[in-house]
């Protein structure tokens, strides 16, 4: 079977390695946000031979070719996640590391005003939050 990233990467006429494949199908399969350690604990799930170099050097070029997207989320590690057409924002639980997808229509608007009131047409932008999670009130002080 064919994975989704391994698909892009034939339309773009690199060439495929069974490593490169693993690769590939990994960070398809991926639903979150992983660094390079983590493709590379997954990747020898299924091929123990691959390297953590390979890993480095196959997420650069997925990266250079527009497969990759790279996110810094201030904890020292780059992420991870496939290019996608529909666009959308981060926001990161301090705690956990947990990261939250999120898209809004008004801070889309926002950002397209601001830039074009500086005399710029929008084409990209980077938005992260960074917050703990409310700690719900549940009623039940026992104190
Ligand atoms: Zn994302």
């Amino acid at each position: 079977m064919t994975s989704r990233i391994e698909q892009r990467c034939i339309d773009k006429g690199m060439k495929m390695t069974g490593q490169r494949r693993v690769i590939a199908r990994v960070l398809s399969e991926a639903q979150d946000h992983p660094d390079v350690e983590e493709v590379y604990r997954r990747a020898t799930l299924i091929d123990p031979r691959i390297s953590i170099a390979t890993v480095y050097r196959t997420v650069r070029l997925f990266e250079e070719n527009d497969i990759l997207e790279r996110h810094d989320f201030r904890d020292g590690r780059a992420r991870y996640e496939e290019v996608s057409d529909d666009h959308h924002d981060h926001l990161i639980d301090l705690e956990t590391g947990r990261v939250i997808e999120f898209h809004n229509t008004e801070i889309e608007r926002l950002q397209e005003e601001i830039a074009r009131g500086l005399g710029y047409e929008l084409k990209g932008h980077r938005l992260e939050l960074y917050g703990l999670a409310l700690k719900t009130d549940t009623g039940n002080d026992a104190s």
